[in-house]
């Protein structure tokens, strides 16, 4: 106490030692905790594991903080490195998510709304002893001025300690670590602020690269292969983007509660199919509406560094008038050259009452909108994709309006973790009643429009409800639970476009277990538009069948 009373000032180098020390213990919690509960690390092995991945961490941390921050940077870079452990530490422990790429850009693409969702007391209380009390302490302390001499020779001093005593660690319990690694992925995401550091370095690095690139035409011999349709008979198609909607809770997958009671009507009036076993491309919105949107599939796509236009593209080269309508937090890039209109500013009543507006007001706002794209492309006929608000998290409840809630008592807190699990499951199941709600309101109105008309509707990616201590969604796909890719989708054909392409519901029932998956969508909607185009593989094409069967 009576060094710190006297406040002899700090060698900079100290106080970068104590603050990687901290980042590598405090700053660490989730992690250590996490390891102290794995199945293999129990007793003395607990200890052990956990007292050499500690010197491992502080090892690495020391070198990478003595090979960045430098005395002038030391403070703000300081207070920056606490905020972002404190906040992926919160994240993590909190939803048991971990911190990646996809993750830090579903971050960087958050709107305010989906902000406000995840603010919560606990959140405060850990921002408070993470980033405000280390921070406030870290500000006040006096700093020697010395020479740069110095500083250069006892920072490299330090880089070269901490590497050593990380390789020391590393090498005498090479075996325990390599098999800990490798049976628990989600480890090598959580060590903060590297995770963090690294995701932001690579996002950055990756999306400057893709800027550059110069847009790709995809499609360009794209033609309607439908002629001699009349005004009257325009096809209309829907395209419903659902969110976070797994298809474990989905009514017409078997979901012991009947959470799709309106479309299971549908359903039995045979004109709609639920396709049973359809994978996610990514687990996060980021990661797959824009994979959804290209031709090129889940596996080309994640290698792709080019930028190419996408269906919305190929669809209004074809002729066709496109509408992209968003309740979310936008179309992540896949939309910019066709119209567009985002619900955010509206206030329409009852649909925007409580601040933010339930998918309803999409349908709302469809006729109006229809009504300005230009007449002579929807002469041709039209496709709009929808973009839910879905059954977003945390905040479940907020997807539903009160008439359409089911299940009581539902979780309030955006803390999910505060509340009992089956309480989590009754506030997502009410969001699903409403999809539900939403998806019947659109089919009742294209029946109403008499004239061809279609609506197809696939979820983004699917959702963790606390199973294995995950919520949200957005882990790595390699060690994604089934519950965050396996998404509901559903196809209803309207009797008057069965008339007209000669079609029958049944073509698609023949399809509706087979594994089918997100690289389903571009070939099937340009099938479903009746878009041709020299692109490969039309094997993916969902409507194929239908056409062949007439
Ligand atoms: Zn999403």
């Amino acid at each position: 106490m009576k060094l710190l009373s006297a406040r002899t000032p700090w060698h900079p180098v100290s106080l970068l030692m104590i603050l990687s020390a901290w980042l590598a213990t405090v700053g660490n919690l989730p992690l250590w905790l996490t390891v102290a509960q794995l199945p293999e690390t129990q007793g003395w092995r607990a200890v052990s594991t956990l007292v050499s991945l500690v010197l491992i961490l502080s090892g690495l941390l020391g070198a990478f903080l003595s090979l960045l921050v430098w005395p002038r940077w030391l403070k703000p870079l300081g207070l920056l490195f606490l905020v972002m452990a404190t906040s992926s530490s919160y994240f993590m422990w909190t939803y048991g998510v971990v911190i990646d790429t996809t993750m830090l850009a579903n971050v960087a693409q958050t709107d305010v709304r989906e902000v406000r969702d995840l603010l919560s007391w606990s959140m405060l209380v850990a921002l408070v002893l993470g980033v405000l009390l280390p921070g406030v302490w870290l500000w006040q302390q006096p700093v020697r001025a010395v020479g740069a001499k110095s500083v250069f020779v006892r920072q490299l001093a330090l880089m070269l300690g901490s590497l050593a005593l990380a390789l020391v660690m590393v090498w005498l319990s090479f075996q325990d670590l390599a098999s800990l690694m490798r049976n628990h992925k989600q480890l090598r995401y959580m060590a903060n602020p590297i995770n963090s550091v690294y995701a932001v370095v690579r996002l950055s690095v990756g999306e400057a690269a893709q800027a550059t690139q110069p847009l790709q035409p995809v499609g360009e011999d794209a033609r309607l292969l439908t002629t001699g349709i009349d005004e009257a008979n325009a096809p209309l198609m829907v395209l419903v983007l659902g969110e976070t909607v797994r298809a474990a809770n989905f009514g017409l997958g078997g979901y012991a509660r009947d959470t799709t009671p309106q479309l299971r009507q549908l359903q039995a009036q045979g004109d709609l199919v639920y396709f049973s076993d359809v994978t996610s491309c990514g687990t996060s919105t980021q990661a797959s509406v824009p994979c959804m949107f290209s031709h090129l599939g889940k596996a080309a796509y994640e290698r792709n560094g080019q930028r190419f236009e996408t269906l919305l593209d190929v669809l209004q080269r074809a002729g066709l008038a496109v509408l992209w309508i968003d309740n979310q937090s936008g179309c992540k890039g896949v939309c910019e050259r066709v119209p567009n209109v985002s619900t955010t500013a509206l206030k329409v009543s009852p649909w925007c009452d409580s601040g933010e507006c339930v998918d309803e007001v999409m349908l709302h706002e469809l006729p109006k909108q229809l009504a300005a794209l230009d007449p002579v492309r929807r002469a041709k006929g039209t496709v709009v994709v929808m973009h839910q608000m879905g059954s977003h998290g945390p905040a479940y409840y907020k997807r539903s309006p009160e008439a359409i809630k089911q299940f009581r008592p539902e979780c309030t807190s955006h803390a999910l973790q505060n509340c009992p699990p089956e309480q989590i499951v009754n506030a997502y199941d009410n969001s699903v009643l409403y999809a539900d709600h939403f998806l019947s309101q659109t089919v009742k109105w294209l029946q109403s429009q008499n004239r061809p008309t279609a609506l197809m509707y696939v979820s983004d990616h699917g959702e963790s409800l606390g199973e294995k201590g995950l919520f949200l969604h957005g882990m790595p796909y390699s060690m994604a639970p089934k519950e965050q890719t396996h998404v509901p989708m559903v196809v209803w054909l309207s009797q008057p476009l069965q008339r007209q392409r000669g079609w029958t519901a049944a073509c698609l029932k023949a399809q509706a277990d087979k594994p089918l998956s997100h690289d389903n969508l571009f070939h099937s909607v340009l099938g479903l538009a009746q878009v041709g185009t020299a692109l490969p593989q039309p094997a993916l094409d969902i409507f194929a069948a239908c056409s062949a069967a007439r």
